[in-house]
């Protein structure tokens, strides 16, 4: 069995966010970019499965700049066998994303797509569920537990007080969830060989979609910046401000 996992380029969860001067966009020049931490968890997945002999093969996928390359190549240090770069300078909402991941699945036939819950820069939280539906695929999403067995995956995930576990039956798309797993640590000699694995780079005309955004950004803010707070001295004092100052008592 085949799984197919998609991996996107965003800035570093460590870096703080600056919005652009003119606010419409956030600004990612000379900002450190890494693998989306979700995806790291699910090419994680995908390769326990690779380990336990239930997969045979793991094809990573990265939509989006040249510099996309280096996640991919992350993703095959982790342990996918190849990757797949739909390289584009065209903004790539969740949708265009989709629907280039469903021309793969068309063409490579995986029994297996894990995606990530969401993506840290956009956090739209669609791209999985517009896969599955696109592909007409059973899917689940916020996965934190993944076994296949018989043609079947039975997943848990994390619902309100408790866990819900469902069976599908493959192939299907699985969104991991920060508990799924533990992502291994990329070592060198696993970086050396990953610069030898295969990388395939396609255009999206190549895969007959047409990406251009559907959705207009109009605006991009930062939050409000929280004023210093101030040390009082005692009870009475923080009582007094709360009724005359923040007038919440
Ligand atoms: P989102 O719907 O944008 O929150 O993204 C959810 C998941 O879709 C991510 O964790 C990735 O697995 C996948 N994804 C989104 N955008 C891309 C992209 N440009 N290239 C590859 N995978 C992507």
């Amino acid at each position: 069995m085949k799984i197919l996992v998609a991996v996107k380029r965003v800035v570093d969860y460590n870096v703080k966010v600056r919005v652009k001067s003119d606010n419409t966009a956030v600004d990612t020049a000379n900002v450190k970019m890494s693998m989306n931490p979700f995806d790291e968890i699910a090419i994680e997945e995908a390769v326990r499965l690779k380990e336990k002999g239930v997969a045979t093969e793991i094809i990573a996928v990265s939509c989006g700049v040249t510099q996309c390359q280096e996640t991919l190549r992350t993703a095959m240090a982790i342990g996918a066998d190849r990757a797949i770069l739909v390289e584009t300078t065209e903004e790539l909402q969740p949708l265009a994303v989709a629907k280039l991941l469903k021309a793969l699945v068309d063409r490579e036939q995986p029994g297996l797509i894990i995606l990530g819950k969401q993506a840290i820069d956009d956090d739209c939280n669609q791209t999985g569920q517009m896969l599955a539906a696109l592909a007409d695929l059973p899917q689940v999403a916020f996965a934190s537990k993944v076994e296949v067995a018989d043609g079947k995956a039975t997943v848990s995930r994390e619902i309100d007080g408790g866990t819900e576990t469902l069976s599908v039956t493959l192939p299907a798309v699985v969104t991991a969830d920060l508990r799924l797993n533990e992502p291994r640590y990329v070592t060198l000699p696993n970086i050396m060989k990953a610069k030898k694995k295969p990388m395939e780079v396609l255009k999206p005309e190549d895969l007959g979609v047409d990406v251009s955004p559907r959705i207009k950004t109009l605006k991009v803010n930062e939050p409000p910046k929280r004023s210093a707070g101030v040390k009082v001295p005692d009870v009475a004092t923080l009582v007094a401000k709360l009724k005359t100052e923040a007038k919440v008592i």
